[in-house]
């Protein structure tokens, strides 16, 4: 039976990439009525960030993940924090040192460090050099022993085997296998703090947790020889890993990363903006997967059926902001009303161009105004930009609005609108338009010469919503303000 995990690092919120790892583990288990877990690796405790995890389990939540097991979802094999995990990782590290497996190393990291530079100095790649060369040992004892009487900590590192290659079949590249000598020498597997480093801790907990497929970033693929170590000296069978490729922006062309400030990373920042969760959803699964076909607009239904992880693409994934909002304007298109309008009133609260209990006239009027811009919106907190004369000064005219308004006609229009809409005993879209055939019928000036000046005249722009509605919503008063402050 396969489960697979997602195992975040509280170190921040939930980033595009992560949400991607987690989404196609989550995938995968649905399609195969498999188990979902999610492990927390909060070993580091310095990065961790107070509402990492809260903010991690909530963003999945609202993308519509669900998992089977997890910290707040015990199953048979928890606790699924690491941190709640030490009882478990002890002994496991002692049996590697009482199999001599593993041992205890004293070098500093000012050693190390100075180490390191050398070897670079003389154009070899950094290693750890085994402190206890050419010892017997009585003579690696008395120098332990004497290490620690002189106050030193030490860290526990793993043997890694010399002259070894480590293979694995890897879902998404293929074949991959590692020279042990490029590893880096033994590594550490517990921390001076005695906590386990996450090369040892993920080895176990995957094992423990009977995880059958590892998909990750490939930014860990250079340490899955590192845990092949760790399986072999435990003689245990490692799952099968997966390596998802990297994502690129396809703005700046670069590796998307977390400095890059010039897209939007994080999905509470997309939820913020009122993305819909099921289309973010669709987004993401199209980041380095794809079905078979042209198709790109999928249910959560759809694509667990669909899902086929031999699909993951091996070239680097775009992430194309345009995509984003073409996606997620299919959705808003398609949504229903009540949940567009109901999210973009949220949205116009929050930019404070409505009341924060906003009464049911308002409410109504509000309402109306997002269906005058359905089509049009990828996210609802578009709405703010586009509804701008709705609640704020008009614009000053741009060039194109004052080439439009230069037409000989357009005086005349504007003037006759400025009387009849005065005169006008129901202000509504129906009797707006009226009002615009009977000036076509008075003047005889017809199409864009007539529709220009009294959209720009209104909106202040050339292009915009459906033109009657949008007077109507915009209300008598303020049309009219609109109107001649355009004529003047
Ligand atoms: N905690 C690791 C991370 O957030 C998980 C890596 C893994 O899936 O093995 O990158």
């Amino acid at each position: 039976k396969i489960r697979v995990r997602y195992a975040p690092s509280p170190t921040g919120h939930l980033h595009i990439g992560n949400a991607r790892t987690a989404l196609f583990n989550y995938l995968f288990a649905r399609h195969n009525n498999g188990t979902f877990v999610i492990r927390i690796e909060d070993t580091d405790l310095k990065r961790n960030i107070a509402d990492g995890e809260r903010s991690q389990l909530e963003n999945l939540k609202w993308l519509g993940i669900d998992w089977d097991e997890g910290p707040d979802k015990p199953g048979e094999v928890g606790p699924y924090r690491q941190s709640e995990r030490m009882t478990i990782y002890k002994p496991l590290i002692q049996q590697l040192l009482d199999q001599d497996l593993a041992y205890e190393s004293f070098v500093t990291e000012d050693e190390l460090q100075k180490q390191r530079e050398e070897q670079r100095a003389n154009g070899i790649a950094p290693h750890y050099v085994y402190e206890y060369e050419g010892l017997t040992d009585e003579q690696i004892k008395q120098k332990q022993a004497a290490c620690r009487q002189a106050g030193l900590k030490p860290v526990v590192r793993i043997r890694v085997p010399k002259d070894r290659t480590y293979e694995f079949d890897d879902l998404v590249k293929g074949p991959i296998s590692f020279d042990s000598d490029t590893i880096g020498g033994d590594f550490v597997i517990q921390k001076r703090d005695g906590m386990p480093t996450y090369n040892f801790a993920v080895v176990v907990d995957d094992h423990l947790m009977k995880i059958t497929h590892v998909l990750r970033g490939d930014d860990h693929i250079a340490n899955t020889p590192k845990q092949l170590v760790v399986y072999e000296a435990f003689g245990w069978e490692p799952p099968v890993f997966g390596h998802m490729t990297l994502i690129i922006n396809t703005k700046t062309g670069k590796k998307l990363s977390k400095r890059d400030e010039s897209v939007l990373q994080f999905i509470e920042q997309y939820r913020e903006l009122g993305y819909l969760p099921d289309a973010m959803f669709n987004f993401v699964t199209l980041l380095g997967w794809s079905p078979v076909g042209e198709k790109e607009i999928f249910t959560r239904k759809q694509l667990i059926k669909m899902f086929d992880p031999k699909r993951l693409s091996r070239s680097p994934a775009s992430f194309d902001a345009k995509k984003l909002e073409w996606v997620n304007n299919q959705y808003v298109k398609n949504a229903k009303m009540d949940r567009i309008a109901n999210e973009s009133i949220k949205q116009l609260i929050k930019a404070k161009k409505l009341p924060e209990n906003p009464d049911s006239k308002t409410v109504a009027w509000a309402r109306e105004l997002t269906s005058l811009f359905k089509q049009q919106m990828s996210y609802m907190g578009q709405i703010n930009e586009l509804s701008e004369i709705f609640f704020n000064d008009p614009p000053v005219l741009d060039d194109a609005c004052k080439q439009e308004l230069a037409d000989e006609n357009a005086a005349l229009v504007l003037a006759e609108f400025i009387k009849r809409i005065e005169k006008m005993s129901l202000f509504d879209a129906g009797e707006i338009q009226n009002t615009i055939y009977d000036i076509q019928a008075a003047t005889g000036v017809r199409g864009r010469k007539l529709y220009m000046p009294i959209r720009i005249g209104t909106t202040r722009k050339t292009q915009g919503p459906e033109l009657a509605a949008a007077i109507e919503l915009l209300g008598r008063k303020k049309a009219l303000v609109h109107l001649k402050q355009t004529l003047a």
